[in-house]
């Protein structure tokens, strides 16, 4: 590895790189087959991925013709890496079995560990002979979206595809890791004005909330449409936050803490809720919500904003779905990407219909909107919204830092990358966008 780090370091590019020998294993963050019992009867709060997540050699897999090798600088931890090293909802290595049955490129996927991560910002060390548009010593960020091209259901939308799977999440030899496998079609140029560690914590959840705001499958925002967010400074929340005022939106910002409240100010986002301080109670038992709770949060919305939301940004799930549609303004959209608190939702119907609302389900990013998110970033006018820095030996305390909610914006996590601050291209174009726009997140939290 220090051969391939040596050579990045002096900027080497084509043959220089394509001419070094790459190992036969490689270091990566992953979880066991062995262990997916292991946290039978364990409350979901009390699991610990630093108990599961585990760094260690990994072989490196034969690459397909329309793959290419990443030496990863940087990763990040997203919910999924959660999600996967506490085996909820559902152990991930049957992703990985059903996938081995695809192919024979497939096949390679179906192991006994399970290299987690699904972002990337690095260097391509080689690429299969149906590559194109890559080549060895080009700077990249991964988006997550792993599509099978041949296949026509993903052509309008590759969102759509019969086979569409999120890397590092449904596939194995993810962005956690010194090296990768992905397809070409995942790689977009990295940002130059931006680090390692602030290039790569931005596609999975930028992407996301472009979709989810921007694109037009999901949430089609309008200049002056007002935006209610829940998790305002948390990873997705945290770029919607900013796509809509970038967008010419009003948003409203949810989040737990003084210090969350301070941050959202300072990013811009004048109305900001902070759902401790109020103390909402949406749910007064186990199975019954409450809709006078449901009716203050509206108020609290119309007191800061004298309007209800066009579009309510939703992700905690059954905690806040029935308060999430009731506040939503008449005609408007509650757009949906994910269950933190609980997938099996509940709603009061009538405030749905009565008043034509729209739940839009989202998933991820097709290629196109990625790369749309990510040119945003490349011009400065969206920033990274990285809190703190691990090193890969250390990725099981930042997972339970984002487990437990302690982290603000994203987790970045060193893999090759010696030191923070490596990698900027283009300094003159990161003095022009300002230190401190990007680095707001490091130094508030
Ligand atoms: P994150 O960084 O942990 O942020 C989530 C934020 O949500 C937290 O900062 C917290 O903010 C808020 N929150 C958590 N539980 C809540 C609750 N019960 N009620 C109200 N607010 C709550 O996570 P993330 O990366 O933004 O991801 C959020 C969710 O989206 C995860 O479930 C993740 O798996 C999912 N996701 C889905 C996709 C997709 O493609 N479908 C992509 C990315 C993420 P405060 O405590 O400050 O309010």
């Amino acid at each position: 590895m220090q051969e391939i780090l040596d050579a990045i370091n002096a900027g080497a590019t084509g043959d220089d790189i394509a001419n070094i020998e790459l190992p036969e294993t490689y270091r990566a963050a992953h979880v066991l087959r062995s262990e997916q019992e292991m946290w039978q009867g364990v409350e979901s709060a009390d699991k610990d991925p630093r108990k599961s997540l585990h760094v260690g050699e990994v072989p490196l897999p034969e690459l397909a013709p329309n793959e290419v090798v990443i030496a990863n600088m940087a990763s990040s931890i997203n919910f999924n890496t959660v999600w996967t090293s506490i085996f909820e909802p559902l152990p991930t290595f049957g992703f990985l079995d059903r996938l081995g049955k695809e192919s024979i490129w497939g096949k390679r996927h179906a192991q006994d560990f399970h290299v987690v991560g699904s972002d990337s910002a690095g260097v391509v060390l080689r690429v299969g002979s149906a590559v194109r548009n890559w080549s060895p010593g080009d700077h990249v960020t991964v988006h997550c979206n792993d599509v099978d091209d041949q296949d026509p259901s993903a052509h309008n939308d590759s969102m759509l595809a019969a086979n569409q799977r999120i890397w590092g999440f449904e596939t194995n030899y993810g962005g956690l890791a010194d090296l990768s496998i992905v397809k070409a079609n995942q790689l977009m140029p990295k940002p130059s004005h931006l680090s390692w560690e602030e290039s790569s914590v931005n596609a999975l959840c930028a992407s996301t909330s472009y979709r989810m705001l921007v694109g037009d499958h999901a949430g089609r925002m309008k200049q002056g449409d007002n935006v209610f967010i829940w998790g305002a400074t948390g990873g997705i929340g945290a770029y919607a936050v900013q796509l809509v005022l970038n967008g010419g939106g009003t948003p409203v910002g949810v989040v737990s803490s003084e210090k969350r409240v301070e941050l959202l100010k300072a990013m811009g986002c004048e109305n900001v809720i902070d759902r401790r301080e109020e103390g909402y109670k949406f749910w007064s038992d186990e199975h019954t919500q409450d809709e006078r709770e449901w009716r203050r949060l509206g108020k609290k919305v119309r007191s800061l904003i004298g309007e209800d939301p066009d579009i309510v940004f939703e992700h905690p799930g059954r905690s806040t779905f029935g308060a999430s549609v009731f506040i939503t303004k008449r005609g408007g959209k509650i757009v949906t990407c994910a269950a933190t608190s609980g997938y099996m939702i509940e709603y009061d119907n009538r405030h749905l219909w009565m008043k034509l609302k729209s739940i839009i389900s989202s998933h991820f990013a097709n290629y196109a909107e990625a790369w749309a998110m990510n040119r945003l970033i490349d011009q400065g006018a969206i920033q990274p919204v990285l809190s703190d820095v691990y090193d890969l030996e250390h990725v099981g305390d930042a997972a339970l830092a984002v487990h437990r909610n302690q982290a603000e914006g994203k987790l970045g996590v060193l893999c090759l990358a010696p030191e923070e601050g490596m990698g900027i291209t283009d300094p003159d174009k990161r003095e022009r966008i300002g230190e401190d726009k990007i680095t707001l997140f490091r130094r508030m939290s």
